[in-house]
């Protein structure tokens, strides 16, 4: 018998059993840009403690990765090549690993490229790397780090960002050059979390700051029970 939801109710049971932490055995590059440090420890140590997305959010992942292979398709389509999707890196020295959305070619050149997609109403605002650093949003002001840290592994002066507006499917491309201080930055942050894990310590919180705790993947195990600290 015929009955609404029917099929989403199946598609909503399958995107459940995508609903889950992964182990995380590095620093990885995607991460480092975070400005909490007990956040990046707690991703190695206690990365089964993870809060496991909400279903909500596992359909944003989806639409994410679709976009994605969206955006390359389109890439491609208009000309441009892309190799060495997925590439792995590793900085075996300081635990950092990561992998890049692929390589492209502009007149005659390969650059990272990272695509990412973006809400309609962050979109506007982002039109330069200064303006993704001085974003109100976390998760875009560690976009950044992540190139960078591509850029700085892969021993490249320049590379890029591809966004796409997930209200418009505008897309809209931004350069970045290497940026030696945010790297070292990085690194360094990367090496705290290799003494904290080899010491079997946790940094101190942040002082609390909503915008950084509510919401945190490690909030339940972070805060104290019934109060911000
Ligand atoms: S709840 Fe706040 S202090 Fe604790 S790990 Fe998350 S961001 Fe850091």
């Amino acid at each position: 018998m015929e009955q609404n939801n029917l099929i989403e109710s199946k598609v909503r049971e399958m995107l459940e059993t995508e609903r889950r932490v992964y182990p995380c055995r590095s620093n990885r590059a995607s991460a480092m840009g975070h400005e909490c440090l007990r956040y990046l420890v707690y991703c190695r140590t206690n990365w089964q403690d993870k809060k496991v997305p909400e279903i909500t959010l596992q359909y944003i992942f989806e639409m994410g990765n679709v976009i994605e292979d969206m955006a390359l398709a389109r890439l491609k389509k208009a000309g441009f090549e892309v190799t060495q999707q997925q590439r792995d890196f590793a900085d075996d020295k300081n635990g950092i690993t990561g992998h890049i959305d692929g390589y492209v070619q502009v007149d005659g050149k390969h650059y990272p490229l990272e695509i990412k997609s973006m809400s309609g109403h962050i979109w506007p605002g982002i039109n330069t790397v200064e303006d993704m650093k001085k974003s109100s949003h976390r998760w875009v002001r560690g976009y950044p780090s992540q190139l960078n840290l591509y850029l700085y592994l892969a021993g490249k002066e320049k590379g890029l960002f591809y966004l796409v507006n997930k209200q418009t499917g505008e897309g809209k491309d931004i350069w970045m050059a290497i940026d030696y201080d945010l790297a070292e930055r990085d690194i360094k942050k990367a090496e705290a979390v290799n003494k904290h894990m080899a010491d079997k310590t946790v940094p101190d919180r942040i002082p609390f700051d909503p915008d950084m705790c509510i919401g945190c993947d490690f909030e339940h195990i972070c805060l104290k029970a019934g109060s911000r600290f």
